[in-house]
């Protein structure tokens, strides 16, 4: 059911440049790293064990504070191969089973069904090449 493809070609152009951060604000972000840090060393007491799994579950939430759960977007990508009758936006060509990437319109508004393509890995990495985000 190739419903979208009218408008197919015209998705692979629609990207918004991400906000960046204010030299005032990347010394904050420094300083709440170094904040974290410590929490993290302190949390530890000296077990590298420990410290590695405080460290790896706080990075783990933070992500998926950022992109969701990879669950979510394994059921995006089917609903979005079904959407996209199976055609990568950005070159045209038919995206494989697996290995296809969710490409965000806008990265902050994250993996929503409006806000996304899905398109091949080749695809992605050379979009955000053009355009300095890899
Ligand atoms: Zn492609």
């Amino acid at each position: 059911m190739p419903v979208y493809t009218s408008t197919r070609y015209n998705l692979s152009r629609w990207k918004m440049a991400n906000r960046v951060l204010t030299p005032s604000e990347l010394i904050q972000a420094h300083d709440l790293l170094g904040e974290i840090r410590q929490r993290l060393n302190e949390l530890a007491a000296g077990d590298p064990a420990t410290l590695f799994a405080f460290r790896r579950k706080i990075a783990k939430e933070l992500v998926y504070d950022e992109r969701g759960k990879t669950s979510e977007r394994v059921k995006l990508k089917a609903r979005k191969f079904g959407e996209q009758d199976g055609i990568c936006p950005e070159c045209g060509e038919q995206l494989p089973e697996k290995g296809a990437h969710l490409d965000r319109k806008n990265a902050m508004d994250g993996y929503t069904p409006a806000n996304t393509n899905l398109i091949h890995a080749e695809c992605h990495t050379r979009r955000q090449a053009a355009r300095g985000w890899s």
